[in-house]
């Protein structure tokens, strides 16, 4: 069966003659896709004939909500069911300048960072694009609004299931789909650089994280088992290839960890290390998610954006959203299939 929500546009035109019919009847397909349609039976104005040849080829099916739960800040976490009971979850979050979603790539992850929660029980299955793609067509269609970016931060490595989170932004940024434009994209990684290299090839005006969480080699591979295949030096030299491939700042993303991570010493290493690059550092007290690691102090917070603020860097703590429900930064869970289902 093929996932239709995860052809472009014009790979549906091309199954449609593919199935005997005109390519213009692959998009009406594709706006009815987009446009409400729940099964092929609603898109009336297609042949039932071809409705039929349809229904026998594609599976049309949208992640299904689990659960939902809604925070006191209003952020909102769900966890979907997928055609095959895999459950994988989501958070959107209300700023002034609109919604964002936080979309899963993968069904859990094998990139094993030691503070992360989606890591545990390691990864199930890759997302198809589609499956990506409908965390948000979901979402929106519950909460009747429309979200205007999407962070690639829930669980998941994106550069480990890069062709599908290519695929996905390709048709989410289709016009006659949710019309996203690449700058309201922003995708996280915890630095696989030779993926990093094929990213860059692409060229798109996109928002890039990097998962830092420490300036020093064996600190860092303690954390972040990545480091041990990518070591920070390499990293840097892959991202300073990336941005002189596309000319886009990078976001340096740094969870602090009390007495772990958040001296000043690291602030200064951290600096030194990214001195090549243009950054800005997005830091988060590190959430709840696994033993052993507690949140750094607001005035060790301050003291460690102070280092790069009175250099002219731009650092800036992220707002902690959704902790209440563990939909914060790390919490998202790779749940075993069909439990705790409503
Ligand atoms: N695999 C990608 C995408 C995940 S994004 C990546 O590593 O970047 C999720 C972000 O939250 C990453 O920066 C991750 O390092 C961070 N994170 C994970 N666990 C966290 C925790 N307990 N507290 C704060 N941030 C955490």
């Amino acid at each position: 069966m093929i996932d239709i929500y995860s052809l472009t546009r014009a790979e549906l035109c091309d199954l449609t003659v593919s199935l005997g019919e005109k390519s213009y009847r692959g998009k009406q397909v594709f706006k009815w896709l987009y446009g409400g349609a729940e099964s092929f039976d609603d898109m009336t104005d297609l042949p039932k004939a071809f409705r039929e040849k349809l229904k026998e080829t594609c599976r049309m099916t949208l992640p299904q909500i689990a659960r939902k739960q809604v925070s006191k800040d209003g952020t909102v976490k769900y966890a979907f069911r997928l055609y095959d009971g895999e459950v994988i979850e989501s958070v959107v979050m209300s700023y002034h300048h609109g919604n964002t979603i936080c979309v899963s790539t993968q069904a859990g992850c094998n990139m094993g960072c030691a503070f992360c929660a989606s890591t545990v029980g390691g990864k199930t299955r890759d997302l198809m694009a589609g499956e990506i793609l409908g965390q948000i067509v979901s979402a929106q269609k519950d909460m009747g609004l429309r979200i205007g970016n999407v962070v690639l931060m829930g669980m998941g490595e994106p550069l480990d299931n890069l062709e599908q989170v290519l695929r996905f932004m390709a048709i989410a940024n289709d016009e006659e789909c949710l019309h996203i434009g690449y700058r309201h994209f922003t995708l996280s990684t915890c630095g696989l650089c030779d993926q990093l290299k094929k990213l860059a090839e692409e060229n798109l005006p996109i928002n890039l994280s990097v998962s830092v969480h420490s300036p020093f080699n064996e600190e860092r591979s303690k954390m972040m088992p990545v480091n041990k295949k990518y070591p920070l030096e390499k990293l840097v030299e892959s991202l300073c290839a990336y941005q002189q491939k596309t000319g886009r700042r990078i976001s340096v993303e740094y969870a602090l960890i009390q007495g772990k991570n958040d001296s000043v010493a690291h602030a200064r290493a951290l600096m030194k290390l990214f001195s090549p690059l243009s950054y800005h550092v997005n830091v988060i007290p590190v959430n709840q998610a696994r033993e052993g690691f507690v949140k750094s102090k607001k005035q060790a917070v301050a003291a460690f954006l102070e280092c790069f603020t009175e250099r002219g860097i731009p650092a800036t703590a992220r707002r902690e959203l959704g902790s209440d429900i563990s939909a914060a930064c790390g919490q998202l869970k790779h749940e075993v299939k069909q439990t705790e289902l409503q």
